[in-house]
């Protein structure tokens, strides 16, 4: 038997497929866009070009995938919000008929990401930590006692849906006020328009970035570096949203750790400084006090390192039995 396991990331971007060795080095990877608008079939074929291009070792240590909710777990019915081609698609159910004999495990990508910062990331050596994703969606995974948190369904750690405002703006969820309605990318962007931002005149590569059309948060943050106002207050918006939903986290989970990664992450001090500040404001206890906020360490491999995980650290980051 090998001791490689395979890696799959699904995202409504890009697919991703690696093999990973025991220590969580990705040996080898492959990515492919994710095929917009495809039925079920072609999703899958994309997925399983993927693998065939990656010389799978006809052994293996067992099948790790991270993929966007909301799914069955841990049966493993996907149903991405972001791809509509499958809805209660058997995603688990076809890698394991794939690939026989080895555990195949499943979870939402935000929680793969929040583990692979736990196993080998910013996160190593904590015991009580969150991990946040902030792009698109604000998603997230909880690691208490040294172990991932599942929850009743597999759905513990959805930070994105911690209410931060009861008169905010309506959230994907149905919602209002949720984090995530606030502090994701597109959001954010949007609520910079309104105010009357007009991306790119601030930014050195603003002719680049009108060429591209649509106004997302990476521009937002290239404008709020380049000191446009409204950018910068879309950036202390999203951070001060952020340290009222973790404040509430830490206060509750009695966290020592939080890492946020994700595309918003990057604005640095910009969305850290707001964040701090609301984030001490709201944690006055003194077990609070202690957490520290941090930027998530690993790039774009972390989405395979933490679905290897769920096979390699089973102990930790799977539930016995399932
Ligand atoms: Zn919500």
């Amino acid at each position: 038997m090998s001791d490689l396991t395979l890696a799959v990331d699904i995202g409504g971007t890009k697919f991703a497929a690696g093999l990973v060795e025991p220590d969580g080095q990705v040996v080898t990877a492959e990515r492919a866009a994710t095929p917009q608008g495809g039925d079920a079939e072609t999703l899958w074929r994309t997925l399983t070009s993927l693998l065939d291009r990656l010389d799978v070792p006809a052994a293996l240590a067992g099948v790790g995938v991270g993929c966007g909710g909301p799914m069955t777990w841990p049966e493993g019915e996907v149903s991405p919000l972001n791809m509509g081609g499958w809805r209660g698609f058997p995603l688990r159910g076809r890698l394991a008929a794939r690939f026989p004999g080895v555990p195949v495990r499943i979870h939402n990508d935000a929680v793969c990401l929040a583990v692979a910062e736990h196993w080998c990331g910013a996160g190593r050596g904590s015991a009580a930590m969150l991990g946040m994703v902030v792009s698109t969606g604000v998603g997230g995974g909880l690691i208490l006692g040294g172990r991932l948190i599942d929850g009743g369904t597999g759905n513990a750690g959805h930070i994105g849906h911690v209410v931060v405002d009861p008169e905010g703006p309506p959230c994907g969820c149905g919602g209002n006020g949720c984090l995530e309605a606030i502090a994701r990318g597109p959001g954010l962007a949007a609520w910079a328009l309104a105010q009357g931002w007009s991306p790119g005149d601030a930014a050195t590569e603003g002719d680049l970035y009108r060429e591209e059309g649509t106004a997302t948060a990476r521009r937002l943050a290239a404008d709020a570096a380049a000191g446009d106002a409204i950018a910068l207050a879309a950036m202390a918006r999203a951070g001060r949203a952020l340290g009222v939903a973790i404040a509430s986290a830490v206060n509750l989970c009695d966290l020592d750790l939080v890492t946020v990664g994700g595309g918003l992450s990057q604005a640095g001090d910009l969305l850290f400084g707001p964040l701090e500040e609301a984030l001490r404001e709201h944690t006055r206890m003194e077990f609070a006090g202690r957490v520290r906020v941090v930027p998530a360490a690993l790039g774009q491999d972390a989405g395979l390192v933490g679905a290897a995980a769920l096979v390699i650290e089973g102990d930790r980051y799977w539930r016995p039995g399932l």
